[in-house]
Formats: structure tokens, C-alpha cells, sequence
């Protein structure tokens, strides 16, 4: 893979030993997935992160998917995507949540051990070929101006005007475009790509709260990102704060197990990966406990020696998944909330009771923790703490997560102010996806709304910005009968196998199943009843007089596949995918097909390209404001234009309208 074109300058003075198509920053799970996705398209790419050993360290809670999170990684492991594979050979625990609920929304989750969760994916980027790890600290990046474009656009310079970021109103120095042409680290040593992806995760300027005490650190005991984030401030990107928290660490041996609740996993796991065909680790249990009336007295009575609530943390955390000082105080009719204990592995003796984090000093931790059941003796192996940390306004990338602001440069991960592993790993994907094909001259790979969580994620992200951590759930896809954790591949494998980063053996397994199913759905086609011989075999449809197929019968509730089955053995024998598909595709037959005309409505606006370039301010019938907003997001399409909040019906007739014009006028 060559470098494109004229506009990359390698500094004079690099070594082709240290120059590269793509280079990585971070080796969390939004550096691990970039740099696997880049390396599988063929670019040679160099991921440098702070330590070796922590490649793919589970920051916070030792789990992977759960509602929407699961459909993440059933998406990127469509796509060849390292997470699903990791995810399997570390999970200790897999639950399929929701079940007894639609195929849509059912999401898998499973505990993992996070020593084999770290294990498995360093061994996974270490077999990638056209990969190259270094552990580094970047200080810096390291920019040119393009050649041919002024430093600041013309009548800009000097401007300060102030862009609202959620959570602080932030100045932005008015610059030109530049371009990111390599990194320098901490060492002074420097690398060249006309590509970066970075991926700092919490690590920007982050401070860790433990109480009135701070510590600047990017995770616990590792040091803070701060050039990096000096670069970006200084290049006028809208920044602000965000949080989040992490609960104590606890030692299982001083648990008292046998006075609680336990939870088991499913009896047969569903796997992760489409590659998968089974779960060979141990399996554990976790404990339940609660928190009660002690431990809500303790926690209110120390509300402000709590970092969050003395006022010493000015950034946004996740709302869905507060600490536990958050929760006694907003939902004080409560008198208990469930703690579940997460072994972290199968060889270590740590536990992660999930439901406790908090900011409150360690004294206060340990004798409101000693409240709980099964806690009374318990040793506190590290203790619970709070980060803040930067993040970019998403709104400052394009789809491609390469910032309007910095040409060749992506960001991926809980920098664009998401929280969660498989959101950070999914962004890492499409990050290092796209940063490989610009590296070689080809053009942006998408996943749209229509296609997968990931083009809903991204798409919210870009368009509508954070004001708190964003994070998956299945509510946000329009979409969501169609884009199911179970059909992930048929949905996006297809597409990765024509962009080239899905390997031979997915290819293979993934085209004899395709194959499975069209045999079983011809079989069910052409297997049919009368009304009057469907009722002589007890099955309850309507008499119209119509002949309807097994598909048509199994729609009704009524009628359930093994009563089918022992109608036509031959639908016995079909393996459980070819059954299970059959069963989701009479479930959601009248109601996709009508979604079908919905995603029919959406492509078409989402065909219409807008140009970078297009002069918002001669477009006609817009309003000050609507034109502003979508002179300053800069939407790709039409249909990205319809989701900026305020942009009207009528301002896109009239944006429809201008496009049609000068599509004509170039005629
Ligand atoms: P990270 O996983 O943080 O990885 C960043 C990587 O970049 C690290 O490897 C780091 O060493 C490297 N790096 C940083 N700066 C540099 C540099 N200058 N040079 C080289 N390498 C660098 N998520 C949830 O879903 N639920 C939770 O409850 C939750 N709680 C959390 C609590 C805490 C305390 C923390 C820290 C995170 C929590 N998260 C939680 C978030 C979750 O850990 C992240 O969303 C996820 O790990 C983000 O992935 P990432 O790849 O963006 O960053």
C-alpha cells in the first residue's frame, strides 16, 4: 500500500523503517479493533500505545455486551472484527438478555476473565500480519499545513467565536486545515503515516477523584495524556469534560458466598462470534446482594466529601449507570439496590461488585460497603474512584471519524465521548477501516442507519453530538426489527467480504450458511396446506380458502414449528440456525416487509450527496440559523442534513430543491 497522493509529506529526516500507511494511538479496545481493521485491509500499520501488557485491558467492569452493546460486537465480528472472537475465549459467564423478548431486541452479554480477555487479544494482534506493536507514549502530533490552503481561511483570522459544547462553552480559535503527517513521543522519537487513529480513551488530561483527593492519571496507576490533549485544544477543537466511575476492587476469599443469592449463566452460551462454534471455559456463578437503609444513611451522611457532589467534578457522567451516591440520592424512596458480584476470573481473587461505584474518600467506602450482606468481613483490594477526563464534540468529525479540522486524522473510542468498550471498539473498526483505504487513495466505508448499530452510533455521534457519555442501547436504532444481534452477518458480512476485510475462513463459513438457509427457506415454501387440511392436523387458521406455505403457517402464534415439524419431518431435521431463522423471518414477515419501504425512503435521501463545499449561504428559503447550523456541520447527505435538531421540513425542500438546480445547471 502506497501513501496517497501529493498532500502527504513524510518528515525529511524519517527512516522508511518508521514510516507507515496507518499508525494507532492507544491500544484499548477502540485501538485494538483500528489498528486488526487497517492491518486486514492490507495497510502497514504501527500501533503504539503506553504498555504492552495492557493492550486490551478491561478499564471498569470485566463484561462484554449486554442490550444494544451486544448487537456492537455481533456487528463487528461481522466484519472480521477481533472483539466477538476475544470475547468468547475470555467469557466466563454468556447470558442472552431479553430472551423472553422479540429476537430484536435480545442482547448477549457475557462476564469475562479479564486476564484471558487481555491474553486472547494480544495474541490476536500479535498473529495480524502488516501489524507492528510498539509500547510508546505519543506527546504530540505532528502537523503540516496543506499546501495550497492558508493558514486560516480568509477574513477568519484572529476570530474568536465561542462554539456551546455540552457542559462549557468553549473559545474556537478560527485556523486552516491542516494535516497530520506523523506522531512524536514522549522520548522525542518520531513516526510518519498519513493516517493516525487516535484512540486515548480516559487518558486526556484525566484526573482520578477519590474524595477531596485528585490524582492526575489516565486509569489507575497510569499517567495522563496531556500534550496530546494541549494539540488539540491548540487546533481549536470544541473539547470538554466528561466522568465516569469505577467501584472498589474486592478479595472473593473474604465474601461470605454462602448467605447470598447466586446467578447462573445460560445453560447452553450463545457465542459472540458467527466463528464460534463453542464455549469451552469453566463457568461461574455471581453473587446478588443489596444495598439497605446502614448504607444509604453512611453515603448521605458523607454526600460531601464526595467528589461528584462537593462540586470538585464539573463534567457529565453516564446517566444510565450512576454511582451509587447518584442513586441514593435520586431515587431516595428506595430503600435497596442490587449489587451483582462479578468474579473478574477464573484464577484470580478479585470481584467486581457492580451497582457500587463512587467518588466518596476510602474510610467512607469501606464502612458503607461493610453494610451489605456477604460484605460484613470483606477486604478492600483497591479502592472505588471517579475520573474526569477530555473528550472532542464529535460534531467535529465526518462519518469516516476523520476530524473536519485535522486532514488524515480519525478519532475513535471514549475520546468522542462514548463510554463502553464495544462502542469504542466499533468506532475503532470504522476508524481503522477508513484511515487504511485514505492511506491508499480509496473512498470512505460507511455503515448507515439502516445497516447496523454502528451507522447509528457514528451517525448520532457526528450529527447530534454528546451531552453526557453516549452509550448503545437498542431505543435508538428506527431500524431495530431488521438490524437484529442474530442477522448481524448476513447484514454486513457481504459488504466487508467486498471491501476486504473479512478473511477466507468467515467467507467460507458464512457462505455455507447463506446457502443452509435459502434451503430451508425453498423447503418451507414448498411446503403448504389447504385451510380445511390445516385444521384436519389441529392447526387453527383462518378458512379463506387461501393454501398457505410453513412460513405463513408458523406467522400464526398458535402454531409452533414442532407441531410443523411433525407435519413434515424434514423441517425436524434442519439445523437449529436454519430453524431459528425461519422461526424470526415468520415472526417479523409483515412488519419488515413494511420497514422495508421505511429503509426504501431512507436510502434515498441518504443517496444524496451534499458536497463539502456546498455555499450554504446562497442556498434560498433557509433561515439564518438553519443555514449556519449546516454551514458549521457540514452534512454529507441529505438525509444527515433532516437529523441536525432544528433543520425543518421546509429548509430541506428547499436544500433538495438547490441541489436538483445545480445538479441541472452542471448538466
Ligand atoms: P481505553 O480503553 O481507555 O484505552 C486507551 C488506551 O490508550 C490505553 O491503552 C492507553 O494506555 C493508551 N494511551 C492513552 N494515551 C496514550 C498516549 N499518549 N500514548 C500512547 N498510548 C496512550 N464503560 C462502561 O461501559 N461502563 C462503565 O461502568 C465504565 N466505567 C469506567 C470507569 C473507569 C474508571 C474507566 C477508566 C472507564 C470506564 N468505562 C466504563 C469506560 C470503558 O473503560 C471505556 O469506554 C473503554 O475502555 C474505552 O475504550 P478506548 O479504547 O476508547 O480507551
Amino acid at each position: 500500500m502506497t501513501p496517497c497522493g501529493a498532500s502527504y509529506m513524510k518528515p525529511r529526516h524519517m527512516s522508511s523503517e518508521r514510516s507507515y500507511d496507518v499508525i494507532v494511538i492507544g491500544g484499548g479496545h477502540a485501538g485494538c479493533e483500528a489498528a486488526a481493521a487497517s492491518a486486514r485491509l492490507g495497510a502497514r500499520t504501527l500501533l503504539l500505545t503506553h504498555k504492552l501488557e495492557t493492550i486490551g485491558e478491561m478499564s471498569c467492569n470485566p463484561a462484554i455486551g449486554g442490550l444494544g452493546k451486544g448487537h456492537l460486537v455481533r456487528e463487528i465480528d461481522a466484519l472480521d472484527g477481533v472483539m466477538g472472537r476475544v470475547a468468547d475465549a475470555a467469557g466466563i459467564q454468556f447470558r442472552l438478555l431479553n430472551r423472553s423478548k422479540g429476537p430484536a431486541v435480545r442482547g448477549p452479554r457475557a462476564q469475562s476473565d479479564r486476564k484471558l480477555y487481555r491474553e486472547a487479544m494480544q495474541a490476536a494482534l500479535a498473529g495480524q500480519a502488516n501489524l507492528t506493536i510498539l509500547a510508546a507514549a505519543v506527546e504530540d502530533l505532528i502537523t503540516v499545513v496543506i499546501p495550497g490552503r492558508p493558514e486560516a481561511e480568509p477574513g477568519t483570522q484572529g476570530q474568536t467565536t465561542e462554539l456551546e459544547t455540552p457542559g462549557s462553552r468553549i473559545p474556537l480559535r478560527s485556523s486552516g486545515m491542516t494535516e497530520v503527517v506523523g506522531v512524536r513521543t514522549a522520548s522525542g522519537r518520531e513516526f510518519a503515516a498519513p493516517r493516525i487513529v487516535l484512540t486515548t480513551g480516559t487518558f486526556l488530561k484525566g484526573v482520578i477523584h477519590i474524595g477531596d483527593k485528585r490524582i492526575p492519571a489516565g486509569r489507575h496507576g497510569e499517567a495522563p495524556a496531556i500534550g496530546l490533549s494541549d494539540r488539540l485544544y491548540g487546533a481549536g477543537f470544541a473539547m470538554g469534560r466528561l466522568k465516569t466511575g469505577t467501584p472498589a476492587r474486592l478479595q472473593s476469599s473474604s465474601i461470605d458466598w454462602a448467605s447470598l443469592e447466586k446467578q447462573l449463566g445460560d445453560e447452553e452460551p450463545s457465542p459472540f462470534s458467527f466463528l464460534t462454534d463453542r464455549i469451552t471455559n469453566e463457568q461461574v456463578a455471581c453473587g446478588v446482594t443489596y444495598t439497605n437503609e446502614d448504607t444509604h444513611r453512611i453515603i448521605e451522611e458523607s454526600l460531601s466529601k464526595s467528589a461528584v457532589y462537593s462540586g470538585a467534578i464539573s463534567g457529565r457522567g453516564p446517566r444510565y449507570c450512576p454511582s451509587i451516591e447518584d442513586k441514593v440520592v435520586r431515587f431516595a424512596d428506595k430503600s435497596a439496590h442490587q449489587i451483582f458480584l462479578e468474579p473478574e476470573g477464573l484464577d484470580d481473587d478479585t470481584v467486581y461488585p457492580n451497582g457500587i461505584s463512587t467518588s466518596l474518600p476510602e474510610d467512607v467506602q469501606e464502612r458503607f460497603i461493610r453494610t451489605i450482606p456477604g460484605l460484613e468481613n470483606v477486604v478492600i483490594t483497591r479502592h472505588a474512584y471517579a475520573i474526569e477526563y477530555d473528550y472532542v464534540d464529535p460534531r467535529e468529525l465526518m462519518p469516516t471519524l476523520e476530524t473536519k479540522r485535522i486532514k488524515g486524522l480519525h478519532l475513535a473510542g471514549q475520546i468522542n465521548g462514548t463510554t463502553g468498550y464495544e462502542e469504542a471498539a466499533a468506532q475503532g473498526l470504522v476508524a481503522g477501516l477508513n484511515a487504511a483505504r485514505a492511506a491508499s487513495g480509496a473512498g470512505p466505508f460507511e455503515v448507515t442507519r439502516a445497516e447496523g448499530y454502528i451507522g447509528v452510533m457514528i451517525d448520532d455521534l457526528v450529527t447530534r453530538g454528546v451531552t453526557e457519555p453516549y452509550r448503545m442501547f437498542t431505543s435508538r436504532a428506527e431500524y431495530r426489527l431488521s438490524l437484529r444481534a442474530d442477522n448481524a452477518d448476513q447484514r454486513l458480512t457481504p459488504k466487508g467480504i467486498k471491501l476486504g476485510c473479512v478473511g477466507p475462513e468467515r467467507t467460507r463459513k458464512f457462505a455455507d450458511k447463506m446457502r443452509e438457509i435459502e434451503a430451508a427457506r425453498e423447503l418451507a415454501r414448498t411446503l403448504n396446506l389447504t385451510p380445511a387440511q390445516a385444521q384436519a392436523r389441529g392447526l387453527l387458521v383462518n378458512q379463506d380458502g387461501q393454501r398457505r406455505d410453513a412460513l405463513a403457517l408458523l406467522a400464526y402464534p398458535s402454531i409452533s414449528f414442532e407441531q410443523l415439524s411433525g407435519i413434515w419431518p424434514e423441517l425436524g431435521s434442519l439445523s437449529g440456525q436454519a430453524r431459528e431463522q425461519l422461526e424470526i423471518d415468520a415472526l417479523y414477515s409483515g412488519y419488515l416487509e413494511r420497514q422495508a419501504l421505511d429503509v426504501e425512503a431512507f436510502k434515498r435521501d441518504e443517496d444524496l450527496r451534499l458536497s463539502p463545499d456546498l455555499d450554504y449561504a446562497v442556498v434560498g428559503g433557509l433561515s439564518n440559523e438553519v443555514r449556519e447550523k449546516l454551514a458549521h456541520a457540514k452534512p454529507v447527505t441529505l438525509g444527515q442534513a433532516s437529523r441536525i435538531e432544528g433543520v425543518t421540513p421546509g429548509a430541506l425542500t428547499a436544500l433538495l430543491a438547490h441541489v436538483k438546480r445545480e445538479q441541472r445547471k452542471r448538466a
